[in-house]
């Protein structure tokens, strides 16, 4: 495989930052498994990119970034309910939603036009309009290169929680994620009850939604909402929503009644960063080219030559803004290279 020099991962992030790679190639046959390995121990430090629409670049990396292209789909199983997809990590992951949509296969649809690849989407758990993706992944099966050897974890050992995973904590920058087996289901049970999804298919004339058109409504809600990579430079939400105390919730609800929240168990309350963020004052706020997107507070933006220090200093400068008006730490989702 062939191994570049100083190439600028611009293209590869969807915050259009130009950082340079000391090494770069790309992953897209299983056979380059062995090559990688046996080359290892001359980079350290490997950085593993999809779609790059996770991740924010604050400096020149120094090691070997491996851009996974590895491509397949093959369906591996099945029963009267249910069939087993295996998906390689270089997939696309829309792409993916809808190849499972044309065979009528239920489950992805909630999460449709999530930027990114497949190899991505069990390591944050990504989630959108009352889906987790944890509650689709059968078994997850990754290169381990200190054991030098493929490893497969099924649903149960990944620790999946909020945007979070083994992947994320004990697995962290450990493992190559090469393919991913989802269970979706024959019999599709449709989750329309979240956020916008059966207002926009009233909207939409559909009154017997199927996962097809639960998909096409998903699509039209978020292209209205969030801002297009392709338009301006982002990575979706920059911070997770936090996860507090209900009686920390009841006390900041008497002083802001408008605060969003949501019960998350049985004494513990998500609430909206956005809302949060919002209120202290950040949505459209421009600092050079950095900046908090004008509709959707929890999205901060590339106006065009931003460097990831300026974005990351501004998330700084959020967080411990939010942290003084509400007593809440914010959490960075974005991984911050
Ligand atoms: C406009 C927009 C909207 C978004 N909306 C959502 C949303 O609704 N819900 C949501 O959950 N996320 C959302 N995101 C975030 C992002 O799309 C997801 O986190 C996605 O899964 C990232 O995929 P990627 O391939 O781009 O990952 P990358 O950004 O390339 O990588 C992210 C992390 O995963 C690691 N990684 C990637 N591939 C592998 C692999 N094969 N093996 C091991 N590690 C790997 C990387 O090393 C990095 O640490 C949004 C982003 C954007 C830009």
């Amino acid at each position: 495989m062939t191994i570049l020099q100083n190439v600028s991962l611009r293209p590869y992030n969807t915050f259009g930052m130009d950082v340079a790679a000391t090494h770069f190639t790309v992953f897209n046959d299983l056979q380059q498994i062995q090559e990688l390995s046996s080359m290892a121990w001359m980079y350290p430090k490997k950085y593993i990119v999809g779609g790059g629409s996770n991740i924010l670049l604050t400096q020149p990396l120094e090691g070997l970034v491996i851009k996974n292209e590895w491509k397949g789909i093959a369906l591996v199983d099945e029963s009267d309910e249910h069939v087993w997809l295996q998906v390689n990590a270089g997939e696309i992951w829309h792409d993916t939603v809808l190849y499972a949509i044309s065979k009528g296969w239920g489950g992805m649809e909630n999460l449709s036009l999530i930027p990114g690849c497949v190899g991505a989407a069990p390591m944050q758990n990504i989630g959108a309009y009352g889906v987790e993706v944890k509650e689709l992944i059968d078994e997850v099966v990754a290169w381990h290169w200190e054991e030098n050897r493929f490893i497969a974890l099924k649903n149960e050992d990944c620790q999946f929680g909020y945007r979070d995973s083994i992947f994320k904590q004990a697995l962290k920058e450990k493992v190559l994620i090469t393919s991913v087996v989802f269970r979706l289901s024959k019999k599709p049970k449709l989750n329309t009850t979240y956020g916008a999804i059966q207002q926009q298919l009233e909207k939409m004339g559909v009154h017997k939604p199927t996962i097809k058109t639960v998909s096409d409504a998903v699509i039209a809600i978020r292209t209205s909402k969030l801002p297009n990579p392709k338009d301006i430079g982002n990575a979706g939400s920059f911070f997770k929503n936090p996860v507090i105390h209900k009686a920390q919730f009841l006390s900041l609800q008497q002083q802001y009644p408008a605060i969003v929240g949501h019960a998350s168990g049985d004494d513990t309350i998500k609430v909206a960063a956005g809302w949060l963020i919002e209120q202290a004052g950040w949505k459209g706020y421009k600092k050079g080219a950095a900046g908090v997107h004008d509709k959707q507070a929890l999205v901060l933006v590339n106006h065009g030559g931003a460097s990831g220090m300026e974005v990351y200093d501004l998330s700084s400068d959020i967080i411990t803004s939010v942290h003084y008006q509400f007593g809440i730490m914010l959490e960075r989702e974005v991984q911050i290279w």
